[in-house]
C-alpha cells in the first residue's frame, strides 16, 4: 500500500476528476516573458509528466494596468492565445491538467498607471495608484472576464482567480486599502462586491465545463486586514457565485511576517485551511511551506484540507508525485525554501530557476545528454559543487570517483543546517546522500587524493571549496577567538558575550545561532508568538495586538562590519529583511563602519566614527569571508594534470550553494 494513500487518491474538483490531490501552485517564473514558448511548454509538460494532478500557471495580467510590471504576460492578442495553446497542448499530451491564473496586481503593479479602490500607496511600492471610478471598475471586471474567456480559447482546463496576497481583489476587501464610500466600499457587502462580481462574470465566461479556483486570503497579516467572519462570508459568496474550490492565500506582500521563507515552520498555516474547511461546502486547498509528501499526507489525513498546493517544490523536482507514487520519497529533490533562485530572481527581473535544480526553467537549454564515450572522471570535494558535478556526470554515463577528505559528504552545507531556522538544509544533505547511494558513483570518503593519484583519470574536477579568510586582527591568536567552523561544528562553545567579525550571510547566520535557544521553525505555536501571528477570529488581519513576542536572546551579541552601509544590505532580496528582523528582535547590536584595532582578554577593540570603543566579549567569532582552497589545484597544475575548477575552489567571492550547484551541473553537461 502507498505511504500516501490520501495524497495519491483521486479527487473530483468541479467538472474535473484529478488522479491525485497534488496541485502545482502558481509561480511567476518569467518564462512567458522570454517569448520562447517551446521553453514554457517544456517547463509545464515536464511537471505534467512528473504526475502533478493539476497545475496553475503564473499570474496572467487581464490588462496592461493590472500587470505586475510593464510587459507582464497576459492573453491580449490572437498570437498570445496561440502561444498559450502550445502550452496547454503539451500539458494535455503529457496527461496533465492546467488552469490559468488571472492576476490583477492593483496597487502592486509596478507602474504609474496602476489602479486600486483608493489612492493609497503600498509601503512596498513607489507608485500611488489611481482610484477607480464606476466606469474604471466595470472595465477591470470586464477585462478579467475576457481573460477567462480567452483561457478557454487557449485550451486551459480552468482558471484561478487571484484574490489574496494583497492584490487587486484583496485590496477591495480590506479596510486598509478600500476607503470608498460608494457601493464598492464601506460595508462588508460593498467591499465584497467586486470579488464576487468578478467570480460571477468569470464563471459566465468559462461556462460549466471549466474549473474555477478562487484564491482566498485566510490571514492578511497587515493592520486593518480582514477578520475571520468577513473571510467566511466571502468564501460563501464566491462559491455561490461560481467558484468550485478555494485555494489558500497567506499574507500580503507588504506583511512584516514571513510566510514562505525557510524559517517559517512547515505547514505553518494549514490550521487556517482546516478552519475554513469546517465552514464551507466546497473543497479547500492548503498551501505554504508544504514540501514533502509526508507533510502533505498528514494534512489531508487529518482532514485539514482536500488538496495540497505546492509551488516551489515543483521547481526543485518536477517528478515529485511520480517519486512519491513509486515509494521513493527520499529521492525527491527538496525545496529548502531559500528563495535564492526563484523569488529572489523574480524580484530582480531575472528568470527563475532553483538552487537545488538548476535545470528548472532551463529544461531546453541545460540538457544532460547521454555520452557515447564514457570517461573516467575524478571529482575532488563532495560539497554541493562536487556533488552536483559527480551526479550529473554519472547520469550522462561517465564513470565517476568522488573523493572527500571528510568522513561525510555535504561540505559547508552542514554548517548551514546547524543554524536555527535553516533545518531544511539537512534535507538537502540527506537527498544528496540518497542520490549518491542510488548512483554508480565510486565514493571515497576520508581521503584527500594526491596529484599523482589523480593523473590516471581522463578528467579531474576540483571542488575543494573554501577556507576562512584571515582578517589579520592583532591578538586574534588568543584562546577567546574562534572561527565560524569551530563554533558551528560544535567543537567550541561561545561565552555569554560574543562579538562577530563580519556581517555577510555567515555572520548573520552565526549571530542567529548564538542568540537562539530554541528553534521556533520546529515549533509552530512558538513561531506564531515570535512573529505576533494571531487567529483572525480574534484579531483583524491576524496580527496579535500585543505584537511579536520573541524568546529573549541567550547571549549578548554584537555583529560588526567595516563597510559603513546598513548591515545585511546584501542578503537575499526576499529573505534579508527576515534575518535582520530576527536579530533585531533579539537585541543583537549591529555596528557598521568599524576598524578592527586589536583583541585582548577584555574583548574586541574597534574604532568607529565616534572614536575608540571596546566591545566587551568572552568570545570573538571570525566570519570575515573566504578564500578559494586551491592547494590541490596548484599541485595538479605543477604536475601537468588538467583540472576543471568549480564552486568555491574556482571563485570564493559571492559564492553560495546556488552557484556551486549550477556550476557543477553545467560543467558536467560539457564533459
Ligand atoms: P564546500 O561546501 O566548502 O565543499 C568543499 C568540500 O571539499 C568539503 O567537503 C571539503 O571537505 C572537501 N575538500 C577540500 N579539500 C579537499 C581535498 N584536498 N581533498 C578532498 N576533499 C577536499 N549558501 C547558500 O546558497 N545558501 C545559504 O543559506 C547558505 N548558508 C550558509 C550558512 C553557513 C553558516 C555557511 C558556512 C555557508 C552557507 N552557505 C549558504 C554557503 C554554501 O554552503 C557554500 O557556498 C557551498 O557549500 C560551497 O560549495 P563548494 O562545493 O564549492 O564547497
Ligand atoms: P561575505 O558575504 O563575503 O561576507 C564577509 C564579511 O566579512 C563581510 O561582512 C565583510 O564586511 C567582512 N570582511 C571581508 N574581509 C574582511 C577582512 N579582511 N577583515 C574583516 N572583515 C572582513 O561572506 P560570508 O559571510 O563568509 O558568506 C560566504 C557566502 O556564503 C556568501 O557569499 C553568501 O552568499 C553565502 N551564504 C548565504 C547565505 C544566505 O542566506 N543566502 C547565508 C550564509 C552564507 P566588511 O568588508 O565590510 O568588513
Ligand atoms: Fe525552493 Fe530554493 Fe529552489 Fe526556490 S530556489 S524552489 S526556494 S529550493
Amino acid at each position: 500500500m502507498s505511504a500516501y494513500p490520501t495524497l495519491l487518491s483521486p479527487i473530483d474538483l468541479g467538472p474535473l476528476r484529478l488522479p491525485n490531490r497534488v496541485m502545482m501552485g502558481s509561480m511567476h517564473t518569467g518564462l512567458e516573458e522570454t517569448g520562447d514558448w517551446d521553453r514554457v511548454a517544456a517547463f509545464y509538460a515536464a511537471r505534467a509528466r512528473g504526475g502533478a494532478g493539476l497545475m496553475v500557471t503564473g499570474g496572467m495580467a487581464p490588462n496592461r494596468e493590472g500587470g505586475v510590471y510593464p510587459g507582464a504576460a497576459g492573453l491580449f492578442s490572437e498570437e498570445d492565445i496561440a502561444n498559450h495553446a502550445r502550452v496547454t497542448g503539451a500539458v494535455h499530451e503529457a496527461g496533465g491538467r492546467i488552469a490559468m491564473q488571472i492576476l490583477h496586481a492593483g496597487r502592486y503593479a509596478y507602474s504609474k498607471h496602476c489602479v486600486a479602490p483608493s489612492a493609497i500607496r503600498s509601503p512596498i511600492s513607489a507608485f500611488t495608484p489611481n482610484a477607480l471610478d464606476e466606469v474604471g471598475i466595470e472595465k477591470q471586471i470586464a477585462d478579467i472576464a475576457t481573460a477567462a474567456a480567452r483561457s478557454v480559447e487557449a485550451g486551459y482546463d480552468g482558471v484561478e482567480v487571484m484574490g489574496s496576497e494583497g492584490y487587486f481583489l484583496n485590496q477591495f476587501l480590506a479596510p486598509r486599502t478600500n476607503r470608498r464610500e460608494d457601493r464598492w466600499g464601506g460595508s462588508l457587502e460593498n467591499r465584497m462586491r467586486l470579488p464576487v462580481e468578478v467570480v460571477r462574470r468569470v464563471r459566465a465566461a468559462l461556462g460549466p465545463e471549466k474549473l474555477l479556483i478562487y484564491r482566498i486570503s485566510l490571514i492578511d497579516l497587515v493592520p486593518e486586514g480582514q477578520d475571520w467572519s468577513e473571510i467566511v462570508a466571502l468564501a460563501d459568496a464566491v462559491t455561490e457565485a461560481g467558484a468550485d474550490v478555494l485555494n489558500t492565500g497567506i499574507g500580503w506582500h507588504e506583511a512584516r511576517v514571513p510566510t514562505i521563507v525557510t524559517s517559517v515552520p512547515r505547514a505553518a498555516f494549514a490550521h487556517l485551511t482546516a478552519k475554513l474547511r469546517a465552514e464551507v461546502a466546497v473543497p479547500v486547498i492548503a498551501s505554504n511551506r508544504i514540501n514533502t509528501p509526508e507533510v502533505a499526507e498528514t494534512i489531508l489525513a487529518e482532514g485539514q484540507a482536500d488538496m495540497i498546493s505546492m509551488a516551489r517544490p515543483f521547481l526543485a523536482d518536477p517528478d515529485f508525485v511520480a517519486k512519491a507514487t513509486r515509494g521513493d520519497a527520499a529521492r525527491i529533490a527538496p525545496c529548502i525554501a531559500c528563495n535564492q533562485a526563484c523569488l529572489d530572481h523574480t524580484f530582480s527581473g531575472k528568470l527563475s530557476s532553483c538552487l537545488v535544480n538548476p535545470r528548472a526553467c532551463h529544461e531546453t537549454e541545460l540538457v544532460l545528454e547521454p555520452v557515447t564515450t564514457p570517461r573516467r572522471i575524478a571529482v575532488v570535494g563532495a560539497g554541493p559543487a562536487g556533488l552536483s558535478a559527480a551526479l550529473a556526470a554519472t547520469e550522462r554515463g561517465h564513470a565517476v570517483t568522488l573523493f572527500d577528505r571528510a568522513e561525510r559528504i555535504g561540505g559547508q552545507l552542514h554548517y548551514a543546517a546547524a543554524i536555527p531556522g535553516k533545518e531544511e538544509f539537512r534535507g538537502l544533505i540527506d537527498w544528496f546522500e540518497a542520490e549518491v547511494a542510488a548512483s554508480a558513483i565510486n565514493l571515497r570518503l576520508g581521503h584527500a587524493p594526491s596529484a599523482e593519484e589523480l593523473a590516471g583519470f581522463d578528467a579531474v574536477v576540483v571542488a575543494t571549496g573554501v577556507r576562512p579568510r584571515d582578517p589579520g586582527i592583532p591578538g586574534q591568536e588568543g584562546d577567546n577567538v574562534i572561527s565560524y567552523a569551530d563554533l558551528l561544528s560544535g567543537r567550541v562553545q561561545a561565552g555569554p558575550r560574543v562579538a562577530v567579525v563580519g556581517a555577510g550571510g555567515i555572520g548573520f547566520d552565526v549571530a542567529e545561532y548564538l542568540v537562539t535557544g530554541h528553534s521556533t521553525t520546529i515549533d509552530p505555536p512558538a513561531w506564531r508568538a515570535e512573529w505576533g501571528v494571531a487567529d483572525p477570529s480574534v484579531a483583524r488581519g491576524g496580527l496579535a495586538p500585543e505584537g511579536p513576542r520573541p524568546d529573549p536572546a541567550i547571549r549578548k551579541v554584537t555583529l560588526l562590519q567595516r563597510k559603513a552601509e546598513k548591515l545585511g544590505k546584501r542578503l537575499g532580496k526576499t529573505t534579508g529583511w527576515v534575518h535582520r528582523a530576527g536579530l533585531q528582535m533579539r537585541a543583537v547590536e549591529m555596528l557598521g563602519g568599524v576598524s578592527y584595532e586589536r583583541i585582548d582578554a577584555q574583548g574586541l577593540h574597534v574604532t568607529t566614527s565616534e572614536g575608540s570603543r571596546l566591545i566587551e566579549a568572552d568570545t570573538i567569532v571570525l566570519c570575515a569571508g573566504q578564500e578559494s582552497e586551491r592547494t590541490l589545484a596548484e599541485a595538479l597544475r605543477n604536475s601537468g594534470v588538467e583540472a576543471h575548477l568549480i564552486g568555491g575552489a574556482d571563485v570564493a567571492a559571492e559564492l553560495d550553494a546556488k552557484r556551486a550547484i549550477d556550476q557543477g551541473t553545467r560543467l558536467a553537461a560539457t564533459l
